[in-house]
């Protein structure tokens, strides 16, 4: 079994290697229900110069093909976005852990509504990276999140 801890530091070096590639730092890791990795991945907006491929669907993406998401946990650095929060819904993923929703608040409170255990870390470390990315580029930042 794989701790929080753990499940999150893959996450977390995913977001920092999106950061190193000059991409927007979020990351994120698909975990089966006995803490296997399945796959993981960050946000490659800039990289792949595709608005779709944020953090969650990268991990979801790497991960193949399961049979079912049933027990699985989707990992991300930051609270997902309505995009994100959707893929977790179509696919039955029971659980989401989420680093921090301090600079961004997603659709968490609508998937623990729905029945998907959430768990909020609020780690001041990525809250920190965050909030230093945003001061960067501002730019990148309200064209990830689709605001003007
Ligand atoms: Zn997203």
């Amino acid at each position: 079994m794989t701790s929080a801890d753990d499940m999150l530091a893959v996450a977390v070096e995913e977001a920092r290697t999106g950061l190193a590639e000059g991409g927007i730092p979020i990351g994120a890791a698909l975990f089966d229900g006995d803490g296997r990795l399945l796959g993981r991945g960050h946000n490659r907006r800039v990289q792949d110069d595709d608005a779709s491929m944020h953090a969650e669907i990268s991990a979801f993406r790497n991960a193949g093909r399961q049979r079912s998401y049933r027990g699985t946990t989707m990992v991300t650095t930051l609270s997902p976005c309505w995009y994100c929060s959707g893929l977790v819904r179509q696919f039955g993923i029971s659980n989401v852990l989420i680093g921090e929703a301090t600079t961004f608040h997603g659709g968490h409170d609508w998937l623990a509504e729905n029945g998907v255990g959430v768990t909020v870390v609020e780690d001041p470390a990525l809250v920190e990276m965050m909030t230093t990315f945003i001061a960067a580029s501002p730019e990148l930042w309200y064209e990830d999140i689709g605001q003007d």
